[in-house]
Order: C-alpha cells, then sequence, then structure tokens
C-alpha cells in the first residue's frame, strides 16, 4: 500500500477509507499529517537523517536507543559499556565481534579510511570504480557487497544457494578479467592517481590456483 491510495482524486486524504484500514488513533495520526500541494511520487526516506539515506551510523544510533531504551537513565558512558559488554558476550566468533568492533568505530581499511591516512593515493572503491569506498559503501551500497546480499537473501528467504562449481566458474571468469586486464595495462606507477590501474607485478595466470575458502553463522 501506498501514501498515494489513502488519497482522494483531489489528492486529499481519503478519511474513510483510512478509518476502514487503521485503528482510531493512527487514523487522526495519518490524517493530520498536511499534503503537499505539489503531487509527486512515494518514496523511502530515512527519518534519522537529513538527507534521508540510510547511514551505518544512524542505524547504530538507532540501535543503541533501542537496546536502552527501557533501562533507568545513566550516563553516556555507562551505557556504551553495557552495550560493548553484551557484544562480547555474545556467542559468536571473536573475529566476528572483532569485526562489528571495528565497523562501530568505522576503522576498518576502507579505500576512504587509508586515504585520509595517506596510505592509498585515491579514496575510490577498487571493485566498482565509481564511487568513493566508505564502510557503507563497502558493506552495502558497492554492486559486489549488494551481490553477496542477494546471495544471502536467496539463501534465507528462498532457499537457493549457489554450488561450489558455480562459486569456481564465476571465480575463473572473474579471474579470467583480471589477468586479461592486467596483461592490456602495461605499466604501473605507484605514485600514479588512477586508480583503475591494476598492479602488474602480480603473478602470471599460470601461477593461479583456485582455492575456495568457506565460512558459515548459524543463528542461535
Ligand atoms: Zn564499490
Amino acid at each position: 500500500m501506498t501514501v498515494a491510495s489513502l488519497l482522494t482524486p483531489d489528492k486529499q486524504w481519503n478519511h474513510a477509507l483510512i478509518q476502514s484500514l487503521f485503528p482510531s488513533d493512527i487514523s487522526q495520526a495519518i490524517t493530520a499529517i498536511p499534503l503537499h500541494p505539489i503531487s509527486t511520487h512515494d518514496t523511502y526516506f530515512w527519518s534519522l537523517t537529513p538527507h534521508g539515506s540510510y547511514t551505518v551510523n544512524s542505524g547504530y544510533h538507532l540501535a543503541h536507543t533501542k537496546l536502552h531504551q527501557n533501562e533507568p537513565s545513566s550516563s553516556d558512558s555507562k551505557s556504551s559499556n553495557d552495550w560493548w559488554k553484551k557484544l562480547w558476550a555474545l556467542p559468536l566468533p571473536p573475529k566476528l565481534k572483532h569485526f562489528l568492533w571495528r565497523v562501530c568505530y568505522d576503522i576498518l581499511p576502507t579505500s576512504r579510511n587509508l586515504f585520509n591516512r595517506k596510505t592509498l593515493h585515491s579514496p575510490h572503491c577498487s571493485r566498482c570504480h565509481y564511487h568513493d569506498e566508505t564502510l557503507e559503501h563497502a558493506l552495502f551500497r558497492c554492486p559486489a557487497s549488494q551481490k553477496l546480499w542477494n546471495c544471502r537473501n536467496s539463501w534465507i528467504h528462498e532457499g537457493i544457494s549457489p554450488s561450489p562449481d558455480q562459486v569456481l566458474r564465476d571465480t575463473s571468469t572473474y579471474m579470467e578479467q583480471y589477468t586479461t586486464c592486467n596483461k592490456k595495462s602495461p605499466s604501473f606507477s605507484p605514485a600514479s592517481n588512477d586508480h583503475r590501474q591494476h598492479n602488474n607485478n602480480c603473478p602470471s595466470s599460470s601461477t593461479f590456483h583456485h582455492r575456495l575458502l568457506v565460512d558459515a553463522a548459524q543463528d542461535l
């Protein structure tokens, strides 16, 4: 259901329809919202940021607030310490908890962070080449990351998972593209600002071997 479906043809709230669909308190809350005179399409809007787009930082603060909303007021440092204690007590592999800790403090070695520390010449993402590799881009917005999320969603919601053979074929295709690009790139200068260049000092394709690493997690 969209907001537009709750409007009359002359762009006013359809009170009768709203009251038939929602409890009275929610109906009153909906119809109390002033309508904009200009008709626009419905869009998703994250209310916790001024620009309406989700950020990891705002999501973390929302989760933190929800976690402690029923607790008696305390100093920020105490509630923060309690939050970390709960995180460290979770039955998760240490490397995963350490990863979450680095995510919360935005200290993963993303291109943006390495660029800020003057370790890289460019903050661009080395996978898609179109955006700065911020924490949010690396985990959620990069097409390569979204492919992983799609695989995860297919497995969770549809029971579909790529077979090891499929993973091997995809990896082989990727490796062939990588080596082809390296052959086309005659040289690589560390001082270059062109992030799209690849290191020509990598081993030749004949020395590559496939090594399929498998990791797994389980909800407890
Ligand atoms: Zn990317």
